[in-house]
Parts: C-alpha cells; sequence; structure tokens
C-alpha cells in the first residue's frame, strides 16, 4: 500500500523553503497531498492570496519540479475550535499516514489525535518567511529571489503586488 504524506501549510505565498521542504520529504512517501490551510482567508496583508490562487502556485511550482510522485492540492478552511481540526482536515484531505509540520500548535493537534507527525530542517528562516517575502511585496523588494519561478507568474497574473500593496495602506 502506498505511503501517503500530507504538508500542510498557508502558503502566502508557497516560497522555496517550502519548495525545500518538499525535496526532502518526496523519498519518503509514495504519494504527497498539500492542504492548503486557512483557505477562507485572502485579500488581507497576512492572507493575501485566494485558496485558488495558492493552488496555482503550488500545482505549478511542482510542476516545474518534474516530481516522480502523485500529489493532490486540497483547500481546508480553519475552524474556529482547535480540538476538532485535526477531524477536519481527515473528513477532506485524501487519507494520509504521516503529517508534516514545523508548526507548534499543527504539532501538538496531530499528536494528541494519534497521527504521525514529522518536522523537517528550516531552510534560510531568515529570508524564507512568508511574513518576511511579503513584507517585500509592499516594499517593492526583491520577494522574487525567493520564491520558484512559477509563483512569479501567479502573482503576475492575478495582479498580486497591486493588491497587497493597496490592501496593506
Ligand atoms: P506556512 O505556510 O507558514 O508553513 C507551512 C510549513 O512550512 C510549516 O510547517 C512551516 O514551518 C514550514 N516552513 C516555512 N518556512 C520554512 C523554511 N524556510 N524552511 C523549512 N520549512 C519552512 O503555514 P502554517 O502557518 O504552518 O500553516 C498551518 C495552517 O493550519 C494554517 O492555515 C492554520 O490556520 C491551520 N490551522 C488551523 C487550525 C484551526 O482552524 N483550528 C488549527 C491549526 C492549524
Amino acid at each position: 500500500m502506498a505511503t501517503r504524506g500530507l504538508l500542510i501549510g498557508r502558503f502566502q505565498p508557497f516560497h522555496n523553503g517550502h519548495a525545500q521542504v518538499v525535496e526532502e520529504i518526496i523519498g519518503d512517501v509514495d504519494e504527497l497531498v498539500f492542504g492548503i490551510g486557512s483557505a477562507g482567508d485572502s485579500h488581507t496583508v497576512r492572507n493575501p492570496f485566494t485558496a485558488g490562487e495558492r493552488v496555482m502556485m503550488v500545482t505549478k511550482s511542482l510542476e516545474a519540479m518534474e516530481l516522480d510522485t502523485t500529489t493532490y492540492t486540497v483547500p481546508i478552511e480553519d475552524l474556529n475550535r482547535n480540538s476538532v481540526w485535526v477531524s477536519h482536515v481527515q473528513s477532506i484531505s485524501p487519507e494520509f499516514d504521516v503529517a508534516y509540520s514545523n508548526n507548534p500548535l499543527v504539532i501538538q493537534l496531530f499528536i494528541e489525535s494519534s497521527v504521525e507527525v514529522r518536522q523537517t530542517p528550516m531552510f534560510n528562516r531568515d529570508e524564507l518567511k512568508g511574513s518576511e517575502i511579503r513584507e517585500l511585496m509592499v516594499e517593492g523588494g526583491d520577494w522574487e529571489a525567493h520564491v520558484p519561478d512559477a509563483v512569479v507568474d501567479v502573482v503576475a497574473e492575478i495582479n498580486g503586488i497591486q493588491r497587497i500593496q493597496a490592501i496593506s495602506r
């Protein structure tokens, strides 16, 4: 039977740190599910991109990585009750054997639900951090250096820089 992993994140935006996590774990699983967290949130400085836009970022970035692995992308809305969040994720996602996260709350919730959770190294966390990359987008800095080319293309297609600059005012 195939081993299926779940990588959960907000991916606001999908960046080179996330891509390195994928490279790190892809050999451990036969299939990988991308859970697009906070799927209902968009058009804020913390969550500028819609779930659909993030699906495009992830799908096109993975395509360019030419992985020999089946991947799925599943938007997952937040719940204001942490104690049942893992059941909520399980009710939406293809069944998975192991979850990958470095987020302390996510790790805690999976452990409490007896789901195996694995952590990965943090890669260049000073620069490869969603909040830093969004700040560069707002300030007109070199955010493009920190995301896959496919994400640069998606942000251009959706006029994302204009959006994040407008909502940050
Ligand atoms: P994120 O996009 O910030 O990160 C995704 C993963 O990548 C995390 O494990 C993070 O640690 C890792 N990562 C980020 N930068 C990295 C780097 N440079 N090197 C290596 N790894 C790196 O997403 P997140 O905030 O962890 O996403 C968790 C999601 O789960 C959120 O959408 C959150 O709302 C949701 N959640 C919801 C509930 C609820 O609704 N009750 C509860 C818990 C979590």
